[in-house]
């Protein structure tokens, strides 16, 4: 039987609660213990896969194609959590199922109502995750900060749960604010006395307090949140700002969180994996004073969170190689209206252009411009994704002629549809859960620079897409000097492209930034970074 750690936020959100489920999900690791993390969503999607991500910011993709949170990239960096469609949980998903059981006719002459059917709904995908995988320790992170009406059914389902656990077999952490009032020069407690009031309201009293603070928190803050929350005080974690956020669980681990999480939930410390690796990662990071620029060429980019695992595995791929990394965000629709000298400038010591992926039309050109400069100036190139179908489209056009080249996501009627939608598309009318998502194989074409970089033959990779590389191309591109240098071994789809004359161009049809950690930094990145690295020598 796993035991419980439900993880809720107050006061305001953004206060990094996917962080820090994660990170107490390593210390527990650190500690010897199997985790499993979970997301519960509160909003009415089912998943947020139809969402743009300036309303979600990033989807995360799983091994079995599930559209997530964004949560689970981090949950993937800090900690080894098993991660699958059983791992985010939302108002959408729970409802679909009650109310499809309403029309079959499970709850025949009864009332169908939140207490008890989309609580017992709740509970019951909470408990996939234990059922599934061999774990000690669940986290289930809520998402949402305590107080908004929609969150209410997971905190009244989470209630419950602790009460079934038992004493000891399940626990409340709650994180909060306690901000600094500059003009008064002291730490305020009282958000965090009605976020904790609030809680107890529907029956909750956390265990542990987590408070995010600016400032180091003093003594007597400690004492009041500990007497007006009814928390012991050495309960009272402080969890103050970072500058690297891979610092956390070591911060946590100083403040002797572990010891109070075994304490509470009646575990002792075993022999876990070391912390050294981690360390060393951040120790790196912290001294590497070589620098390399890398530009990201985006149309999210006002979003921080809109292309989080890309900044990640970027950081990854830089502390590989012991350098610095100075992250450039470009926004794709600025590029289009600059003439080549002032391309010339915006692109100054820039040794690196990757292109994300998206949707849509708007940002295009500027990606297209962003592709064909790298690959002009000899500027190593990583497309993903849609970095990838636009890689093939400025080939097209620029290199083989095909002026009127595009995809028929773009252009519908394009004469040269050199990216085309999926044959297993063609008939899909529903928008949600309906790409091609999840992990494909990959085999890796022998000489290349992927099968060197991976040193493998063939890899598995996650996928989410709706157009492909037109396979009547090939033939085409190939002779212009392309490699097609992936290829899924069922339907022969083209899933990775090199140039042939050029330092490191590369661009990929999958995403290979769901599958990196700092201290696992993926090899596609590292390469990319050392390639980057190597032009600003
Ligand atoms: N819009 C493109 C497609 O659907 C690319 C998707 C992506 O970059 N994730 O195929």
């Amino acid at each position: 039987m796993a035991k419980y750690i439900f993880v809720t936020g107050g006061v305001v959100s953004s206060l990094g609660k996917g962080i820090a489920a994660a990170s107490i999900g390593k210390l527990l690791e650190w500690n010897g213990y199997k985790i499993a993390l979970i997301k519960c969503d509160p909003y009415i999607n089912v998943d947020p896969g139809t969402m743009n991500p300036y309303q979600h910011g990033e989807v995360y993709v799983t091994d079995d194609g599930a559209e997530t949170d964004l949560d689970l990239g981090h949950y993937h960096r800090y900690t080894s959590s098993p991660l699958s469609k059983w791992s985010n949980v939302t108002t959408g998903k729970v409802y679909q199922k009650v109310i499809t059981k309403e029309r079959r006719g499970d709850f025949l002459g009864g009332t169908v109502q939140v207490i008890p059917h989309i609580t017992n709904e709740i509970k019951h995908e909470i408990r996939q995750v234990e059922k599934k995988y061999d774990v000690d320790v669940v986290l289930v992170e809520i998402g949402g900060t305590v107080g908004d009406i929609e969150s209410l059914p997971f905190l009244e389902s989470i209630r419950q749960m602790k009460n079934e656990k038992g004493f000891g077999n399940a626990i409340n952490l709650h994180l909060t604010l306690v901000p600094y009032i500059k003009a008064a020069g002291e730490m305020k407690t009282k958000p965090t006395q009605h976020s904790v009031g609030k809680l107890r309201e529907i029956g909750i009293q956390p265990e542990i307090l987590m408070v995010r603070t600016e400032k180091h928190l003093p003594a007597e803050a400690r004492s009041k949140i500990a007497l007006f929350c009814n928390v012991e005080e050495d309960c009272v974690i402080e969890a103050k700002d970072v500058d690297d956020v891979y610092e956390i669980p070591l911060m946590f681990k100083k403040n002797g969180l572990d010891k109070i999480l075994l304490d509470k939930l009646k575990l002792k410390r075993k022999k876990g994996a070391s912390s050294t690796k981690w360390q060393k990662a951040i120790d790196i990071r912290k001294s590497a004073k070589k620098k390399v620029k890398i530009g990201v060429i985006g149309k999210y980019i006002a979003l921080q969170d809109a292309y989080k695992s890309i900044d990640e595995s970027l950081q990854h791929g830089a502390i590989a190689n012991r350098i610095k990394l100075d992250l450039i965000k470009l926004e794709a629709d600025d590029l289009e209206s600059k003439k080549a000298s002032e391309l010339k400038d915006v692109f100054k010591d820039i040794t690196g252009i990757l292109v994300p992926g998206g949707f849509g039309v708007r940002g295009i050109n500027g990606k297209l411009i962003a592709a064909r400069y790298a690959r002009e100036n000899g500027i190593p190139y990583f497309g993903i994704c849609l970095g990838m179908q636009i890689a093939v489209i400025e080939f097209a056009r620029n290199v083989c002629g095909l002026k009127s080249a595009n995809s028929t996501e773009f252009n519908a009627r394009t004469k040269y549809p050199v990216i085309s939608l999926l044959t297993e598309q063609k008939d899909i009318k529903w928008m949600g859960g309906t790409m091609r998502l999840g992990q494909y194989k990959c085999n890796l074409k022998e000489g290349s620079i992927v099968r060197e970089v991976y040193d493998a033959a063939m890899v598995m990779e996650r996928h989410r897409h709706r157009y492909e590389f037109n396979g009547s191309y090939k033939d085409k591109f190939r002779k212009k000097g392309m490699i097609l240098s992936g290829i899924h071994p069922k339907g022969k789809l083209v899933e990775i492209i090199e140039l042939k004359d050029h330092p490191w161009y590369l661009a990929v049809q999958f995403h290979p930034e769901f599958k990196s950690k700092p201290d696992a930094p993926h090899p596609l990145f590292r390469a990319f970074v050392k390639a980057a690295s190597e032009l600003g020598r």
